[in-house]
């Protein structure tokens, strides 16, 4: 798919109408510029597949999700950047260094040159994407615009830092500097750079602003004179000498009036793309309408696509391992759910949705759905059958058909709170609550669930209604000491079976890096 080619077209829905970036791929506007911070004011004309289009603007929404989040938080400044970065890391940089970046595995072959570029058109296609699919209304341009000022500010004060750090540190910040500034004169900013003499003239006012720059680097730095209007936020919290209407800013405070400035483009953009983007989502109903209709409403959280790497770094659920994945790491009612398919060789409808978006969302492609499902109902029925009764329907739980929405796996609540299973006929549901506690105990000790206090203490947990927390203890039992190790996320297990099966399979990932022999079988009993 051409981003630019199928929204460009129309009357600037999406730039301010500059072409000086991106065309012919990623080269132009990226080579040129040495930082990671963009205006985003040149539309990119890169091709991206469908599958493409819609991974890149979740990989944004989650980093966008993250900033969101974390403002209602109250976060130290500290942990804020800490923590966004690391976002950022996993979401919109593509890496070698980092097995849980789920773009490592496509690009680990590549050079450190077409990382970073590959990084950079996954961020430039992702801002797009979701501000086509933001422009719709108010509340959507609103949100959209909060977040990415944060994202932007946040990588744009990550360069002025390093710059202003650098100055007495040496050779790196002299970089930084060189970047920073390229980057403001690419971008039209209209600042003027205050000459040497009259700097020395003003030393003695520019240093008295509260805060400002240390006298033992006022020799380095270099002031930039603007017309005050520009600079609002800095006279407001007074880190600005003024003088004949102009603020006179250090490089390093060029950040609050560069960050005003991409708040206003934005903003503009946005508004003008709205106004575009009726016909835009008409013209492109069978391909991307859809999808930019329902972006907003994504899931995004736990159980999210989001594919389950292995200790290589290649994605682990497909037709071929999901047998020994379900002995290895599914929590419970999955391997009931895979146990029911294997006996059945069929699942009914609510096991189905239950297990095939547990699948999806695990990171199971449409193709390996599609294979894993067919293997077994083949067994009891045509292949014929099987596609015109059960195959459109898996497309349909990958959002290639109908609405082509985002159906997202159910967490242990849903589950919970669904429907009970008809026992012997229906393996969907949570065997924590739909199981009696004969039943449950008798399958605790066929899996060999740890030993008998151990299961003991998962069944006190179930006759007190405590099922999620019988679940947790599950988890815990079979992935000791699962804390400790690196790498391993614990957050949502018990919550959603998702957060369970990806927590189980880092464990055994971090297990393997450390040299413990795994044998899949022998770790619960066969499902
Ligand atoms: Fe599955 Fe959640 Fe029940 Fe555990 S608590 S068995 S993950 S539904």
């Amino acid at each position: 798919m051409n981003v630019a080619g199928s929204i460009r077209s129309r009357p600037a829905p999406l730039s301010d109408g500059k072409r000086r970036g991106y065309a012919d791929g990623i080269g132009g506007g990226i080579a040129s510029s040495s930082i990671d911070v963009d205006m985003y004011t040149d539309v990119p004309s890169f091709e991206l597949s469908l599958d493409e289009f819609e991974e890149y603007a979740l990989a944004r929404l989650k980093v966008l999700r993250k900033i969101e989040e974390m403002k209602t938080r109250n976060l130290t400044p500290e942990m804020f950047r800490t923590q966004l970065d690391a976002s950022i890391k996993a979401n919109l940089t593509v890496t070698t260094a980092n097995n849980s970046n789920p773009w490592e595995s496509k690009q680990s072959s590549n050079s450190n040159t077409n990382m970073a570029e590959a990084s950079k058109k996954l961020d430039v296609a992702s801002h797009f994407i979701l501000r086509a699919a933001y422009c719709r209304t108010e509340d959507l341009r609103r949100w959209f615009l909060t977040q990415e000022c944060h994202l932007f500010r946040h990588r744009l004060e990550s360069v002025a830092q390093t710059q202003t750090g650098s100055i007495t540190d040496g050779g790196g910040g002299k970089k930084n500097n060189d970047a920073l500034r390229n980057f403001l004169a690419n971008n039209d900013f209209d600042l003027e750079c205050v000459s040497r003499s009259e700097k020395e003239k003003l030393r003695d006012k520019l240093l008295s602003v509260p805060s400002g720059v240390n006298p033992m680097d006022f020799h380095n730095t270099e002031y930039y004179r603007v017309p005050f209007v520009q600079a609002l936020e800095l006279v407001a919290k007074r880190e600005c000498y003024i003088l004949g209407g102009y603020a006179y800013v250090p490089l390093s405070r060029i950040v609050s009036i560069v960050a005003a400035k991409f708040r206003a483009t934005l903003s503009k953009s946005l508004a003008l793309a709205a106004g575009v983007f009726g016909q835009v989502a008409h013209d492109e109903q069978a391909r991307i309408g859809p999808l930019l209709k329902s972006m907003n409403s994504q899931y995004t959280g736990p159980g999210a696509p989001n594919a389950v790497l292995g200790a290589d770094g290649q994605e682990v659920l497909t037709a071929a391992t999901v047998d020994a994945l379900a002995a290895q790491s599914m929590p419970l009612c999955m391997k009931q759910l895979h146990k029911g398919l294997q006996r059945d060789h069929k699942l009914k409808h609510m096991a189905r949705l239950q297990y095939g978006l547990f699948l999806k969302g695990a990171g199971m492609s449409l193709e390996e759905h599609t294979l894993f499902f067919h293997k077994e109902f083949t067994r009891i029925m045509t292949s014929d059958q099987f596609n015109k009764e059960y195959s459109y329907s898996i497309r349909h739980m990958h959002g290639k058909e109908g609405k082509r929405g985002s159906y997202t796996p159910y967490n242990c609540m849903k589950i919970i709170l669904g429907n009970p299973p008809n026992s012997g006929v229906e393996h969907h549901g949570c065997p924590y609550k739909h199981y009696d506690d004969a039943n449950l105990s008798a399958l605790l000790g066929q899996l060999k669930i740890g030993n008998a206090s151990e299961r003991e203490a998962i069944m006190a947990h179930k006759r007190d209604g405590n099922f999620q927390l019988a679940c947790a203890k599950h988890f815990e039992v079979m992935h000791p000491a699962a804390a400790s190790l690196e790498g391993v996320n614990l957050d949502g297990v018990g919550n959603h079976p998702n957060a369970w099966f990806s927590a189980s399979v880092s464990y055994h990932n971090a297990k393997s890096r450390n040299g413990a022999s795994m044998d899949v079988v022998k770790v619960e009993g066969a499902v």
